[in-house]
């Protein structure tokens, strides 16, 4: 294993000693520049969220959320039984019928506007909280997750009186009550994801958040109730496995939508086989970033390490296969090394941190197993020599280069900060290797031939394949898996059909 090292004085901790040095003194060094907690309120304990109330769980069962960072306790969330997800699902069910799918669509459109501009106004302490609860850093919660999340229900706002022209003149009516299970990587974005375009299409809701980071969409359920929305149509309900298995067993339950890991997606399909649910699952991914010889390379190493290395690889989209022409093999590598030697790891609530803590332990545990099976199956391994802090759950960014495509870290999902490295000759060879995983969620092709992103767009069977960029979202833009990755859309007109039945 190879070091990167920033060369500043004390840097380098962890690792053998460098195998190569890179001296920028202090020229990357920033005093700490940490957003403050001290405004942002969370209380000690949450409630499920069910019928415009909160209630304690009929279980009274309650689990900790922490701070990953820190490893410090949050706060207390409920954790919902079957009865708890039963009493939801009836109160959503009453809701549908009594309020949202009566009511016309400019009517519905005006609150979900008003859900958007809540949460502009509250962006500041709902990035906070995503960082503190998730481990992210702050410059993504409070740049990505939240602006995104309010472009969601802003975009939507606008389909809901407008769905007959996302269906080419046909009617669309609602499902009834859609139950959604999110994870834990973008818990507020994928809460939007999820509940902006099954509100627009005049269903109600019953949403479950990851055990490991449910304190923002209790804040959304907040938000709902500032927002006046009628009771039962938003619940939150929070739990684990358990309840997220009692959401999709239930019968009163008309679509599931999942984003989760291809196991428990699984499992949700082989549980609503043969029910009257509709499903829509987006699951794992093992995005092949392809880097050609003509590509604007410096350009490329920033979507190199935007698409894995920053929100410690905990995007199911992420480019955690790097494919390289031959020939540009080497400069890719040592630019890469240079790169990541400019990058910071620590506190996430500190504005200059790139990368900030892995979600959990069991999260870090799985990272460190696929790391060590890399290297015991023989690629060579280089790590960011960076100081970990000694509270939390860390893991230095990594790549991995001279790895063969059967390889556990070339195969599958880490969902953490490290990069497989491969090289191809041909075009034929990259979109052969690129396509050579059970996944098929995104793809990048880097190359300054406009044509020859199209050819690679036609040939990849990726769901997302972004050209000379990486990770870039908007709630027109449908996203969604081939492959293992799943099935079904989110965003655009094409994700509105998974919430609707078209005449
Ligand atoms: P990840 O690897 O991203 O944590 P999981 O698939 O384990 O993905 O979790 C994603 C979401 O699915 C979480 O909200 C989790 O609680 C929920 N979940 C886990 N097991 C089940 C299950 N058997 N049925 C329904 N939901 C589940």
């Amino acid at each position: 294993m190879s070091d990167i090292t920033k060369g500043a004085p004390g840097v380098p901790q962890a690792g053998t000693p460098a195998s190569f040095a890179l001296d920028f003194g202090k020229a990357w060094e920033y005093a700490p520049a940490p957003e403050s907690p001290d405004h942002v309120k969370i209380a000690p304990k949450y409630e499920l969220f069910i019928g415009g109330k909160w209630t304690a769980p009929q279980s009274k069962k309650y689990f900790d959320t922490v701070n990953p960072a820190t490893e410090q306790k949050l706060a207390e969330v409920a954790e919902a039984s079957a009865a708890d997800v039963d009493a939801a699902v009836v109160a959503a069910r009453t809701a549908f019928e009594k309020y949202w799918a009566k009511m016309p669509g400019k009517e519905r459109a005006k609150y979900i506007f008003r859900i958007a501009r809540a949460i502009q106004e509250k962006a500041r302490e709902l990035a906070i909280v995503e960082t503190m609860d998730g481990g992210k850093p702050i410059k993504e919660s409070r740049d990505f997750d939240i602006p995104t999340a309010a472009a969601h229900f802003f975009y939507h706002a606008g389909w809901a009186d407008k769905l007959e022209y996302a269906f080419h003149g046909r009617k669309a009516r609602p499902l009834g009550v859609a139950g959604q299970i999110i994870p834990w990587n973008f818990p507020f974005l994928m809460a939007a994801w999820k509940i902006a375009p099954a509100l627009a299409c005049g269903n109600t809701v019953v949403l479950k958040p990851a055990e490991t980071t449910p304190l923002t969409a209790l804040l959304l359920a907040q938000i709902i109730e500032e927002c006046e929305l009628p009771p039962g149509v938003v619940n939150i309900v929070t739990g684990a496995g358990a309840t997220g298995a009692a959401l999709v067993d239930h019968p009163g339950i008309d679509k599931i939508a999942f984003t989760g890991s291809t196991a428990v997606g699984k499992r949700i399909q082989r549980a609503v086989a043969g029910t009257k649910k509709r499903l829509t699952l987006e699951l794992g991914g093992k995005a092949a970033n392809i880097v050609f010889a003509d590509a604007p390379i410096d350009q490329a190493i920033e979507g190199i390490v935007s698409g894995i290395f920053f929100n410690q690889g905990h995007v199911c989209c992420a480019g955690s296969r790097l494919l390289l022409e031959e020939s540009v093999h080497d400069v890719v590598i040592r630019k890469l090394k240079d790169r990541m030697a400019t990058m910071r790891l620590g506190d996430p609530l500190d504005k200059n941190t790139d990368i900030g803590a892995i979600n959990s332990k069991a999260q870090l545990e799985r990272i460190k197993e696929l790391v060590a099976s890399g290297e015991l199956e023989g690629a060579e391994r280089h790590s960011l020599a960076c100081t970990i802090p000694e509270k939390g759950y860390w893991f230095p960014p990594t790549f991995f280069t001279n790895a063969g495509q059967a390889f556990r870290i070339a195969r599958e999902e880490i969902f953490g900060p490290v990069l497989t490295i491969m090289t191809f000759r041909t075009p034929d060879e990259a979109i052969e290797k690129a396509n050579n995983t059970m996944y098929g969620l995104s793809a990048g092709v880097w190359t300054d031939k406009g044509s020859k992103i199209f050819h690679m767009a036609t040939q990849l069977k990726a769901g997302v394949v972004w050209g000379d960029t990486f990770n870039k979202f908007d709630p027109s833009s449908p996203f969604g898996g081939f492959k293992e990755s799943g099935f079904g859309r989110e965003g655009g007109r094409q994700g509105l059909g998974a919430y609707v039945e078209v005449e």
